[in-house]
């Protein structure tokens, strides 16, 4: 296989572990899913380019990791995906949450580039196995 071949088919290995992921992922997450056939630069430089071309956004986790999704109304050079984040502070697990949301208008002179706002707390999971565990 050339390398040209070889690459895009490695975009699509990645861009389908996004899209099967009902949750955001990190790296550790997609060397999982790919089982180490891909070399950690590889599935960074993929996951980049996916961010510049619209595709995909990072998010900045509580543990300090960086986490991608995939973007709905995005376009090459312009994300506007102006949503909040939560993480779950027991399994990590990081969800879209996909709602209309109003950004507070910034004081005179203030231009807003990006923004990153995360709700901790715990996932429906979670919170079961901690309210079971607290019945016994
Ligand atoms: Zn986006
Ligand atoms: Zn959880
Ligand atoms: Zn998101």
């Amino acid at each position: 296989m050339d390398i040209r071949r070889r690459n895009t088919k490695t975009k699509q290995m990645i861009m389908t572990v996004l899209s099967d992921s009902s949750s955001a992922l990190c790296y550790e997450d997609f060397e999982k899913q790919l089982s180490g056939t891909i070399d950690k630069a590889t599935v960074y430089r993929i996951l980049q380019g996916f961010c510049d071309d619209g595709k995909v956004h990072k998010i900045s986790g509580n543990n300090g990791k960086t986490y991608y999704a995939l973007c709905h109304h995005c376009n090459s050079g312009n994300h506007n995906d102006n949503h909040i984040h939560f993480q779950c502070i027991r399994c990590q697990t990081i969800l879209c949450i996909d709602k209309q949301f109003s950004i507070p208008v910034l004081p005179p002179g203030y231009r807003m580039t990006d923004m990153h706002c995360l709700i901790s707390g715990h996932c429906p999971d979670c919170f079961n196995e901690i309210a079971d565990y607290e019945k016994k």
